[in-house]
């Protein structure tokens, strides 16, 4: 029995006992309608269910045994893939409290059953993937969950990778960014010194619409000096000017944003 903890349990009768065959990951869907699919679920006429649903205001139903039996949502992808529902339709971006519940479903299975914290446009990918990408052989359903909500699942793995791993687990070092911003600038395009601590802070700058995902790599080159040195600028970093403002982190523009972030600024 695979429930996860803070999701409402309403079993359905539209299940596969014992069919899943694979813990890929989850897939991403669109409701297209509003209230909880619960009786839609539960009648047997439909033939169609989810492992789980997020409402607009963040709760989370469970339909099935996630992980053990599938449920009826995207047809050739049920035994390898878990389902989430989310309310509402294609034209409306997920709220962000649906973005929070649809987290807190993949952080659980993380750790449940090591669905890795990626984003992946695939039917055969460990990771988030979304309903559309099957084509007929997962129910021909190409507008599911939509253009807007699509993109939201970067945001949604950046929220379950920071609930599956505690800020205390998260230490990025003053030292170690600012040598390796002057070893990554000197060295190739790319070169990495301290993989995890650039990351951490790059996927940071990232979230504060400083640096495009396309240099979230780990490597700490001009780019990511500059997302940093507009982050000393900014109000919210500390409206440092002049040298004060140079790109190379200090501790306290760092614990500014280690306080946005989810992870610990140290010397
Ligand atoms: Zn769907």
């Amino acid at each position: 029995m695979s429930r996860m903890p803070g999701a409402v349990w309403r079993p359905v009768v539209n299940f596969h006992p014992s069919g899943v065959r694979e813990h890929r990951g989850a897939v991403l869907h669109v409701q297209d309608g509003n209230n909880s699919p619960y009786g839609w679920f539960n009648n047997h006429a439909s033939q169609s269910s989810s492992d789980f649903w997020v409402s607009k205001t963040g709760v989370i139903e469970q339909y099935v045994n996630t992980g053990v039996d599938y449920a009826w949502a995207q047809a050739a992808g049920n035994p390898y893939y878990a389902s989430i529902e989310t309310e509402g339709h294609p034209d409306e971006p997920l709220t962000a409290a649906q973005i929070e519940g649809v987290a807190k479903i993949y952080s659980w299975g993380h750790t449940e059953f090591s669905w890795p914290l990626i984003v992946v446009d695939s039917t055969t990918k460990h990771g988030l993937t979304y309903h559309g990408v099957g084509g007929s052989a997962w129910g021909g359903h190409p507008g599911c969950p939509g253009d807007l909500r699509k993109p939201q699942r970067a945001a949604i793995i950046a929220r379950a990778t920071e609930l599956a791993t505690p800020a205390s687990n998260r230490h990025v070092s003053v030292a170690h960014l600012v040598a390796a911003m002057k070893a990554d600038s000197a060295g190739a395009q790319g070169h990495v010194t301290y993989k995890t601590e650039g990351l951490i802070l790059e996927d940071a700058l990232y979230r504060e619409d400083l640096l495009t995902r396309y240099w979230v790599d780990g490597s700490l080159g001009s780019k990511a000096r500059d997302a940093y040195k507009a982050w000393q600028r900014s109000k919210a970093g500390g409206a440092y000017t002049g040298d004060d403002a140079d790109g190379y982190p200090g501790i306290k523009s760092l614990t500014r944003l280690a306080a946005r972030h989810n992870f610990i600024a140290i010397p």
